[in-house]
């Protein structure tokens, strides 16, 4: 088993709060074991720039509160070509860089994968992203707060929409994976749910608020994911206006504040759970996996795994939520 010594974190794509609780894990565990830990800035960017720098215990001090990520994060095109995988290889020669902790979503585990597969460098991924859809774990970092920041806001909206017996449609983010939408729906007594995993039929919603206002039921919330099969909240909203133009109906699209915040203390302690055993996995030898939480267990699950394997949504709770709403 090859000893490591010397590791580096990076934070890549899309931004998830937890991600700096995740870093100051992997360092101060690092550090507590003698290694010597350095930080990627601008995820693969930073790799193939040779930003590169070490950090110290006191680096992460006073961060496991802050939302964003201290290293930066960043998409990088070269990364996925050969030829810039070797760039930034040659690059951890030069600190004699001999294991690495990727933060990020499944495609930032992609080019770790490819990374370790063309120059045995060990490479674990931790889960950071909002989605909450990768395999092999039941939370990834950022989800919780993501999805309480919804919460709140949609809290907020219902308020607002009683006052008026107006009719929301509210687009959460959600591309591919229906989570966020689900979650703060449930959690807020949408009225609707629309998700990328499952065909509603806006007509469907359409008689049921027909039948709502006849029971004068006037305030409902629609939570819709951006990624919906049925489209965003403008494109629900204008389907909604078409058949029912007696409603008061308003769209409000959250965006980016789901991202951003303090994070949660759920996602302090997955970040840091999740941080620590990163470490431990490299120093054990397991190489080219994914930290994450099953059961309230750690798993090690192997990258291309993590990558390929789409967890579904339960449409009992599809069901469940027709009937908490009724
Ligand atoms: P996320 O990690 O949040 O899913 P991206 O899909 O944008 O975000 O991936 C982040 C970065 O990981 C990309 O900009 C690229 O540098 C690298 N990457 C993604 N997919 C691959 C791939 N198939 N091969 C090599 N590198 C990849």
């Amino acid at each position: 088993m090859k000893k490591v010594s010397n590791i580096a974190v990076l934070t890549s794509g899309g931004d998830a709060p937890g991600m700096n609780a995740a870093v100051r894990a992997v360092v101060r565990t690092g550090i507590y074991h003698q290694l010597n830990v350095y930080g990627v800035m601008y995820g693969y960017r930073g790799m193939l720039k040779n930003e590169i720098f070490p950090l110290e215990s006191k680096s992460v001090a006073n961060i496991i509160q802050r939302g964003g990520t201290i290293l930066k994060t960043a998409r990088c095109k070269e990364f996925y070509e050969a030829e810039g995988r070797q760039k930034a290889y040659e690059n951890l020669k030069k600190h004699n860089i001999d294991g690495i902790v990727v933060i990020g979503g499944d495609g930032s585990f992609n080019g770790a994968y490819k990374m370790s597969q063309e120059f045995d460098i060990p490479c674990i991924g931790l889960p950071g992203t909002i989605d909450k859809d990768i395999a092999g774990t039941d939370f990834t970092i950022g989800f919780d707060t993501a999805v309480n920041t919804a919460v709140d806001a949609i809290d907020k909206i219902r308020d607002t929409a009683d006052a008026h017996d107006r009719l929301f449609v509210i687009e959460v983010m959600g591309r591919d994976a229906g989570y966020i939408a689900l979650h703060s729906g449930i959690s807020t007594g949408a009225e609707h749910i629309m998700t990328p995993e499952h065909l509603i039929d806006v007509q469907d919603i359409i008689e049921d608020l027909q039948t709502n206002e006849r029971r004068r039921k006037l305030v409902n919330i629609i939570v819709v994911a951006e990624g919906s099969i049925a489209g965003g909240a403008e494109e629900v909203a204008r389907q909604v206006k078409a058949s029912c133009p007696q409603l008061d109906t308003r769209v409000c699209i959250l965006g980016h504040i789901q991202r951003g915040g303090s994070p949660s203390c759920q996602d302090r302690i997955l970040a840091s759970r999740m941080g620590y055993a990163a470490v431990e996995a490299l120093l054990n030898g397991t190489s080219n996996v994914m930290v994450g939480i099953v059961n309230n267990k750690i798993q090690y699950t192997p990258l291309e795994q993590a990558i390929k394997a789409k967890e579904h949504l339960d449409p009992e709770w599809l069901k469940m939520v027709k009937i908490l709403a009724s």
